[in-house]
């Protein structure tokens, strides 16, 4: 299933794509696409309607955050070898962990606003993983089984807040519009192998990210597996998993960043697609 949610910021309702392409309406079956909507036994309710009988949604609405009232938004860095090379950074012994505020979160066609005395606004498209059910001290064999699905991530990222600021890169992860998700979340069932995907980014039609997640440092299962060592994860909290090289600040000769008018397209095969305009915050 492709679960989703469309309407006006902060009025998302629940809906699914169906497998013509068509929007239809979950209203009546769940209250959003989140927290408990999102463990085994709901999921398994809703994949046994028939998606004819759900209302057709008319217009084109906007969609929002594939995943609504997230608890965590948890971002692995460096978690491609190439993309730690870009960095100048050695890969990680331990996957490297931070948070993003969750209200960075936005839906997947929203517009980037740079903040205020940004200089360095960056993309990272990623692979994200939503959580299903309680998770806590879960070995890698089973990590999976606590996933509800997968969707596209935009780690939108401000450089010298994140490297050049005191303390973590929270600070540079989280600004207003910095976490669009989305399009919609692919249940895990349909995700054959979420360590056999490709995943790419253009800005203004130019191609700078190319890479699949068979090259992650630290896979998908280790990962849910390592996170809930530290903290339980619960349905609906959302896992970024890092990116693959072709970040703005890794370009050769110098590093490119984003501007007011720049057009960000984003995408992971299988999981859609991703569209931002970037614009100045006032
Ligand atoms: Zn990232």
């Amino acid at each position: 299933m492709k679960l989703l949610r469309y309407g006006a910021a902060g009025a998302e309702k629940p809906g699914l794509l169906d497998k013509s392409g068509t929007l239809r309406d979950l209203s009546s079956h769940i209250e959003d696409v989140a927290g408990d909507a999102l463990l085994p036994e709901t999921l398994a309710r809703l994949a046994g309607l028939d998606p004819a009988s759900l209302p057709a949604v008319e217009g084109n609405p906007r969609l929002g955050a594939c995943v609504g009232q997230v608890g965590k938004f948890m971002c692995i860095g460096l978690n491609y070898s190439d993309h730690a090379a870009e960095s100048g950074l050695a890969v990680p012994d331990e996957p490297v962990l931070f948070m993003k505020a969750t209200s960075a979160i936005t839906g997947p066609n929203d517009k980037i606003i740079i903040p205020r005395g940004s200089t360095k606004t960056d993309w990272e498209v990623e692979l994200g993983v939503v959580i299903g059910k309680t998770a806590k001290y879960v070995s890698e064999e089973d990590a999976l089984s606590y996933v509800a699905g997968y969707c596209v991530c935009h780690d939108v990222s401000e450089r010298a807040f994140q490297i050049e600021r005191a303390g973590q890169w929270t600070k540079g992860k989280s600004a207003d519009s910095f976490g669009p998700i989305g399009p919609w979340l692919v249940t895990a069932d349909e995700v054959e192998d979420p360590q056999d995907l490709d995943l790419w980014l253009e800005v203004d039609g130019h191609r700078y990210q190319e890479g699949t997640t068979k090259t992650m440092v630290y896979g998908v299962a280790h990962i849910v597996s390592y996170l809930s060592q530290f903290m339980s994860l619960q349905p609906g909290d959302v896992i970024s998993t890092g990116t693959p090289p072709g970040v703005g600040m890794g370009q050769k000769p110098e590093a490119i960043y984003l501007k007011p008018g720049n057009v960000v397209r984003l995408g992971v095969n299988g999981l859609g697609e991703q569209r931002q305009e970037v614009v100045a915050d006032d």
